[in-house]
């Protein structure tokens, strides 16, 4: 059923919570009907989600019915390590294999339904998935490299104010395959333009450490030799600075990359910025990070976006090397991608500049990461903001 003939005929403004509530569940529907047109409800609940299976619960599934446990390799090769999103695909597996998957496994994948490219190439992709949630990855091409950009949750809890994503509210975690997928469809755009994947950031919708065991799940897949296969050492993890998270990252044992999207070190700035600032205050999250650094060996990164007089004073600098002299770090500077509905301004290249030689006066490592995908929505959050207002 079209979805205005759900809804009685009303001027926008008319409509009631429970009209909306009414309009939220229909198009919910209108999705899921799409995706599964081919199986029953029966088949639907009946079905395993073959990606939350380990190959041995795969191979289970077959020797039960008669098939051969070593086609469980196989299956695992084309969901894992080709990333393929049809059982017809597999195509070294017998048309009778490839319909018992059908008859015993689902196998969903987002639609790739949007796509925004930026005059310096980066790509953002939005993938709907069969719930209705938009999730946003992005392709940043270098010069010799291509990075992803991936998405840990449908919107965040965490709202930070100067973040597109923050304004959006929280919907839900993704699921392990919902992440390794924004990393194949990134992979397979640059490929397409001739770049191979070099490097993968978690710095997208949602925080990370707050969907840890589905994260560190897709991780495991990304870089497995019978997943992607793609080295720890490329890939960073970025967080607001969720305590817990940060010291089971290092109780784990962890070799990617850990970056701290600190954006302040002065405590009432970060509060006011980063609410999350005020259940893990500064002095807390200085521990947790000497906690990992002791641990893994490992230098974290501070992420620092420059916003015009709010964090970009020299004072506010002096602040950063005292927080810096605790433990060996690097500073990413970044220039902020003004969004709509956040009060800020990106700083002024003066600002900027006084702000790094500072920092590089007291033999800190400053990298200053120019803004890319201006022309677009390339900051997270803005494309899922601007399909939730049209
Ligand atoms: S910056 Fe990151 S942690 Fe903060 S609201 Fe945005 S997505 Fe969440």
């Amino acid at each position: 059923m079209p979805r205005e003939t759900l809804l009685p005929k009303k001027e926008k403004s008319d409509f009631t919570a429970e009209d909306l509530w009414r309009q939220d569940i229909s198009r919910i529907f209108e999705n899921w009907k799409k995706h599964f047109k081919d199986y029953s409800i029966q088949q639907i609940v009946e079905k395993l989600n073959i990606r939350s299976c380990s190959m041995q619960q795969i191979a289970e599934v077959l020797t039960t019915h008669g098939e051969k446990a070593f086609r469980a390799k196989q299956i695992w090769q084309w969901l894992w390590q080709k990333g393929i999103t049809n059982f017809n695909e597999m195509s070294n597996l017998s048309l009778k294999t490839r319909q018992f998957l059908d008859e015993h496994f689902i196998l969903q994948t987002g639609e790739l339904t949007h796509k925004q490219e930026s005059e310096d190439g980066t790509t953002k992709l939005g993938l709907t998935q069969p719930d209705g949630a938009l999730i946003e990855c992005v392709l940043i091409p270098g010069r010799d490299k291509a990075t992803a950009c991936v998405s840990s949750q449908v919107g965040c809890k965490l709202r930070c104010s100067f973040c597109a994503t923050g304004g959006l509210g929280f919907t839900r975690d993704l699921q392990p395959e919902e992440i390794f997928d924004q990393v194949v469809t990134v992979k397979r755009l640059a490929e397409e333009r001739g770049m191979p994947l070099t490097n993968i950031v978690f710095m997208g919708m949602g925080e990370p450490l707050l969907n840890y065991d589905n994260v560190l799940a897709a991780i495991d897949r990304i870089t497995a030799e019978d997943g992607l296969g793609m080295s720890p050492y490329r890939l960073t993890l970025s967080t607001s600075g969720i305590v817990e998270g940060i010291r089971r990252l290092a109780d784990d044992g962890v070799r990617f990359n850990l970056a701290v999207s600190l954006h302040s070190a002065v405590n009432a700035t970060r509060d006011r910025i980063m609410p999350v600032n005020r259940a893990y205050p500064l002095p807390q999250l200085a521990e947790a990070i000497k906690y990992f650094v002791d641990k893994t060996g490992t230098r974290p990164t501070f992420e620092y976006l420059l916003l015009r007089d709010v964090n970009d004073s020299l004072e506010d600098a002096k602040a950063l090397a005292q927080f810096c002299r605790q433990f060996p770090v690097k500073i990413n500077i970044i220039e902020y991608n003004e969004v709509d509905n956040a009060p800020y301004r990106h700083s002024p290249d003066t600002h900027r500049d006084a702000f790094v030689r500072f920092l590089e006066s007291k033999n800190i490592v400053v990298n200053v990461r120019r803004s890319k995908g201006r022309d677009i929505d390339a900051a997270c959050g803005q494309l899922a903001n601007k399909n939730r207002r049209s």
